[in-house]
């Protein structure tokens, strides 16, 4: 089965700024992929190819689009979709730069997982159980992390903290997704009080209380349930000038460590991502000596490799984020994943704050058997697209 010709269109994504679908065309039929795109985005991730022009705020894809149809088509038409590797391999030596600034991390990233999708069709398998083998994994379901309250830059003015995560452990997938939409939904009515009418949203279908600190917040969710919790605060976004600018004053690192301690000991979270800033690779060490909570690197690594043995040797993290569109390429992906679960650290598979209805993270969840997935709220279209996907799964894999 091969490559007969590839077309990608300007589509929106869940905020509204334009991204790419991607349609790939082949002698058994066409396969379609749809790409993120972050906000407090790592300062080394791949480069995302933005027009920069009036149109669009500046964020129109065009060029990227002109890319894939006349740069990357010509180049991939005839060969096999299940050569996957040699697929990526193609798009990065044609590429040529080391951040993928010449083709576009986002043009590369459609046409890639739209040759995923396209392998496993020919090869008769569902795209979990394809990517399995890609990866050389048995699929497993992950745990689900969902994001209930927003921060940070997916907000306008919420607490510092970006993400408030909870993972209800009840059984079954299926019973902690609808546990967790209860507790989503009484942590609405909670926060409502005697306002009936507010409903301050994130980018990630998550509440934006108008509270002050990260304690108020894990105060309220301690209230209403016993659940493990997950945060990820995204330090690099409020860290300026050598120091923590939090809204309740500033903090050095020191101090930042001190204050995870205390959160840690008082509320039930089982891990923080990105609780320094992205290039603290030691700091992130200390942390690491201090606690024994998962600790996620998430703009610290950018689901680089080269990136993962740098906190490898300086002990920084052990936890990963994994976001394909950070590096652009599955096997590249596949790659980052083999090195984190080959030193034990756990996985978490994670979406963008802005999404398309693309379920391809949770087939590539199950695939590598990550430990956790994590997809915003269970609420909005794009995030709940991912966990719904997750139930046909978790039927699929009990049949
Ligand atoms: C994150 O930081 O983990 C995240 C999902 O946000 P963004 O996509 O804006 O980087
Ligand atoms: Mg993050």
């Amino acid at each position: 089965m091969k490559i007969k010709n590839i077309r990608a269109r300007e589509i929106l994504d869940s905020r509204g700024n334009p991204t790419l679908r991607v349609y790939l065309d082949t002698e058994n039929g066409e396969f379609v992929a749809g790409v993120p795109s972050g906000a407090s985005t790592g300062e080394h991730e791949a480069v995302e190819l933005r027009d920069g022009e009036e149109r669009l705020m500046g964020k129109g894809v065009l060029k990227a689009i002109e890319i894939i149809e006349n740069k990357i088509a010509p180049e991939l038409k005839g060969l096999k979709v299940y050569d996957q590797k040699k697929i990526d391999q193609k798009l990065l030596n044609l590429d040529g730069t080391d951040n993928k600034s010449e083709l576009g991390a986002n043009s590369i990233l459609g046409v890639s997982i739209a040759v995923c999708k396209a392998g496993a069709f020919y090869s008769g398998m569902p795209l979990y159980e394809y990517i399995g083998e890609l990866s050389e994994t048995d699929p497993a379901l992950p745990r689900p992390l969902f994001n209930v309250i927003n921060g940070g830059s997916h907000t306008g003015g919420g607490v510092d903290f970006q993400e408030f995560m909870i993972s209800p452990q009840k059984g079954s997938f299926k019973d902690n997704y609808f546990r967790a939409t209860e507790i989503y939904h009484q942590l609405g009515e909670s926060l409502r009080g005697k306002n009936p009418a507010w409903k301050n949203i994130g980018d990630e279908g998550g509440y934006v209380p108008e509270l002050e600190t990260p304690e108020e917040v894990l105060s309220i969710i301690k209230d209403l349930a016993e659940v493990d919790i997950v945060l990820d605060v995204a330090a690099t976004e409020f860290f300026e000038d050598g120091s923590y600018k939090m809204k309740t004053g500033e903090k050095d690192k020191k101090e930042m460590i001190d204050y995870y301690k205390k959160l840690t000991d008082k509320f039930s979270i089982i891990g923080i991502e990105d609780p320094l800033e992205e290039n603290d690779f030691e700091g992130w060490g200390e942390l690491m000596s201090e606690t024994d909570k998962i600790i996620i690197g998430d703009d610290l690594l950018v689901t680089n490799p080269q990136r993962i043995k740098t906190a490898l040797k300086n002990n920084s993290c052990n936890g990963m984020i994994l976001k394909v569109n950070q590096i652009g390429t599955i096997t590249e992906s596949l790659e980052a994943a083999k090195l984190a679960k080959e030193n034990n650290w756990k996985i978490v598979v994670s979406h963008r704050s802005g999404e398309t209805t693309d379920t391809f993270i949770s087939d590539f969840a199950v695939g590598i058997a990550s430990e956790f997935i994590k997809s915003g709220a269970p609420a909005r279209g794009e995030r709940v697209a991912k966990y719904n996907r997750l139930l046909e799964i978790e039927e699929e894999l009990n049949l």
